[in-house]
């Protein structure tokens, strides 16, 4: 017996299918575990980052690993070497404020987001993160870096600070391929970043691993093999983003000089959605693409418009009946 099914009822299903959200960790129509999510079900109430840019510089931005850097990145080398732990309170508190007013109940993170944070002796290390400890208004701390500035020392130390409050561990990858790492020039490899997490997975610190969509030679398998792979490390969270073309970087004057093809946005968003549905449920997804950068960016245009790019992720996990974790498998 077969039943045919009216426009208007296929709509109704359709719209069913949005409505009913089979993701466990989500409080709306999300099907992926949002940071919003990780927030009020941990705390009751938003959390956020400041964001600071600390007396931080890059070993491959200064010579030590390359002088050239990953060749989409737009960061200078060692742009604040001047700026004391009292220049960096400063600006916390000036940054604070404008989150406050946006969320006057919310707690607050202190970011150490601008190159390589952890990238200098121990004793200054401790110097620059101790006031931010020992600060009692602020909730913990989120310190950017690379595998190849963390070792035994300062993973221990920053282990002991996670006694007094979170410590998050932001690691840049990019990509499990290491050709793919060898062409941005990362200057490590992608066992280099497991052993560092294996390193990291042992302590109370929490990890969020950055991987970037859409490098040129990089397949949809590939993409996808990366997503497949990170979604089974003893990781807490990932940020997912296009690749960015910028003015003033290695690629963007490779791209002045020829323009080269980039993930369209219905790519990019199928493509996304289908990294979700192979990463663990768990796993908070703390952005699914990147954002700002206005001015400096030569392409895609498309990632201006950031809420349309999650929104249409959100439109097609729905369409499909995908969540987060739906096709995850362990190793
Ligand atoms: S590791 Fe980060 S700061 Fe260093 S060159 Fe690469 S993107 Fe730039």
């Amino acid at each position: 017996m077969s039943f045919s099914v009216s426009k208007a009822e296929k709509g109704l299903l359709d719209y069913n299918k949005v409505m009913i959200n089979p993701f466990p960790y989500s409080l709306d129509n999300k099907r992926y575990l949002t940071w919003n999510y990780y927030s009020l079900k941990n705390y009751g109430r938003k959390i956020y980052k400041v964001p600071l840019d600390g007396p931080f510089s890059c070993p491959n931005r200064d010579g030590t690993v390359s002088a050239k850097g990953c060749l989409y990145c737009a960061g200078g080398s060692n742009a604040f070497p001047e700026l004391s732990a009292a220049d960096l309170r400063l600006q916390y508190r000036q940054r604070l404020a404008l989150f406050q007013k946006k969320w006057p109940d919310g707690l607050p993170l202190a970011y150490f987001q601008s190159y390589s944070n952890t990238y200098d002796s121990l004793a200054n290390l401790k110097k620059i993160y101790q006031p931010f400890i020992d600060d009692p208004d602020i909730h913990g701390l989120v310190i950017a870096t690379r595998c190849d500035c963390l070792d035994e020392e300062k993973i221990g130390y920053l282990n002991s600070l996670s006694q007094l409050k979170p410590v998050w561990v932001e690691l840049g990858l990019q990509s499990v391929h290491d050709q793919t790492l060898k062409e941005m020039n990362r200057g490590h490899s992608y066992q280099d970043f497991l052993n560092c997490v294996e390193q990291l997975a042992k302590t109370n610190l929490k990890i969020s691993v950055h991987l970037i969509n859409g490098w040129m030679s990089e397949s949809e398998e590939m993409m996808l093999e990366t997503a497949r792979k990170v979604g089974r490390l003893p990781i807490q969270a990932v940020k997912l983003h296009m690749l960015h073309v910028l003015r003033d970087t290695p690629l963007g004057d490779q791209y002045e000089s020829q323009a080269f093809e980039l993930l369209s946005k219905a790519q990019y968003t199928r493509l996304v959605a289908r990294q979700l549905t192979l990463l663990r449920p768990d796993i908070i997804i703390e952005r699914l693409t990147g954002d700002g950068l206005k001015d400096q960016l030569l392409a895609p245009e498309w990632t201006i418009k950031k809420v349309s790019v999650i929104n249409d992720i959100d439109k097609i996990m729905a369409g499909e009946d995908w969540w987060q974790g739906k096709y995850y498998e362990e190793d």
